[in-house]
């Protein structure tokens, strides 16, 4: 099967009992058994449930894994993939990682006696030299939020399979739509699902998925002790929005590319961030592990007070966190997603007070580009 066939036919399609062509929702917390320790598969809800199986079936069958797995949030997923871990392990870490990301690490589990080096995935060399004896793996996303940086995937499976390190993929800005990290070599893959697979800015969810039975069953023991499992009603509208997953990326990135081009070619703008442009320098990388480059991308207009005016005169593009959705959706990363960034640091990394990060909904491109511009002017 082809991923646009997958979307709507992988995992588990409708319902065998009654011939229902959506999979139904399991309200239920717990199950009765047949008699002491005879079930049907199920016993109790944390541990597993049938509208959340077709769930984790069907981001198995997207990513090309053997296990999948669905959570509350993008954050729980992750927070999941960090309990692998044992005090005094170290990971290497993407510097630009979402915030969250870095805070639960910095924040939580750093705590815990985890350790954690940022460094600039998209330069394999720098991730080497951050190797210790007591790492046990890569932890990284691409493209990057929000300069949109490209890491080579290939790359760090090598370095990770010399080294016996585990590779963690966040895959939440291309969706196994785009891009399949399991494919490329990586031992898991993490998603946001509250994005683009959800689609529809209506459910937070996160997901993972493996290609390797024994880290599926580990990861399964962790979902279950911790517990932080998605409700069956947002198991159900996950599996929803993702049906038209494909329809969706295809014109979010189709209506990107226009506005780039068209934001190429003003004189009023000082750069332009998206991983589909020839002369960005992740181009190369980018093309040769996804199949498309998604509807992300930032630009700089100068100044922090030309970013301010520009936000408070869009009318479609909604000044909102988060990304991926129907809606278009508008930020200032230095003054929303990158505050808790010190000003020296974002400006060493790159984002600056000017730069103005885009999530391109499936709207009509021509209505985006004139509500950019009348913004602009
Ligand atoms: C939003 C996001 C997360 C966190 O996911 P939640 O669903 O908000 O908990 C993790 N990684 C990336 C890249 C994200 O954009």
């Amino acid at each position: 099967m082809r991923i646009d066939t997958k979307l709507i036919h992988g995992g588990v399609f409708g319902d065998e009992r009654t011939g229902a062509v959506s999979v139904p929702i399991y309200q239920v917390s717990t199950y009765k058994q047949d008699a002491i320790g005879k079930h049907r598969g199920y016993e109790y809800s944390r541990t597993g449930n049938p509208t959340r199986e077709a769930l984790e079936k069907l981001i198995v069958d997207l990513e090309n894994g053997v296990r999948g797995l669905a959570f509350s949030s993008g954050m729980a997923a992750i927070s999941s993939v960090l309990s692998l871990f044992d005090q005094g392990d170290h990971l290497v870490v993407g510097d630009d990682i979402y915030g969250g990301t870095y805070r639960v690490m910095s924040g939580v589990f750093n705590r815990m006696g985890l350790d954690f080096s940022y460094v600039d995935t998209s330069r394999p060399e720098d991730v080497v030299e951050a190797i210790r004896p007591e790492t046990k793996a890569v932890y990284m996303e691409t493209p990057s939020n929000p300069l949109l940086k490209v890491t080579d995937i290939r790359k760090l499976v090598e370095i990770c399979r010399d080294r016996g390190l585990l590779l963690i993929v966040d895959n939440t800005f291309l969706t196994p739509y785009w891009q399949n990290p399991l494919d490329l070599g990586a031992d898991i893959v993490v998603h946001s699902a509250t994005k683009y697979l959800g689609g529809h800015s209506d459910v937070v969810a996160g997901l993972i998925a493996v290609k390797d039975e024994s880290l599926g069953e580990r990861l399964h023991y962790l979902q279950n002790s911790i517990g932080g499992v998605l409700p069956p009603h947002d198991s159900w509208l996950l599996i929803r929005g993702i049906k038209t997953l494909g329809l969706r990326m295809r014109q979010h990135e189709s209506s990107t590319r226009k506005l780039v081009e068209w934001l190429q070619s003003r004189s009023d703008i000082q750069g332009i961030y998206y991983p589909g442009l020839k002369e960005h320098p992740g181009f190369g990388v980018a093309a040769s592990q996804a199949r498309g480059f998604g509807g992300m991308f930032s630009f700089d207009v100068g100044s922090g007070e030309r970013a301010e005016k520009v936000l408070s005169r869009t009318k479609l593009f909604t000044l909102a966190e988060s990304l991926g959705a129907v809606e278009s959706l508008i930020s200032v990363p230095a003054r929303m997603t990158h505050a808790s960034i010190p000003p020296e640091r974002r400006q060493e990394l790159g984002i600056t007070d000017g730069l103005i990060r885009v999530s391109v909904g499936v709207e009509d491109v021509q209505d985006l580009l004139e509500d950019l511009e009348q913004a602009l002017r």
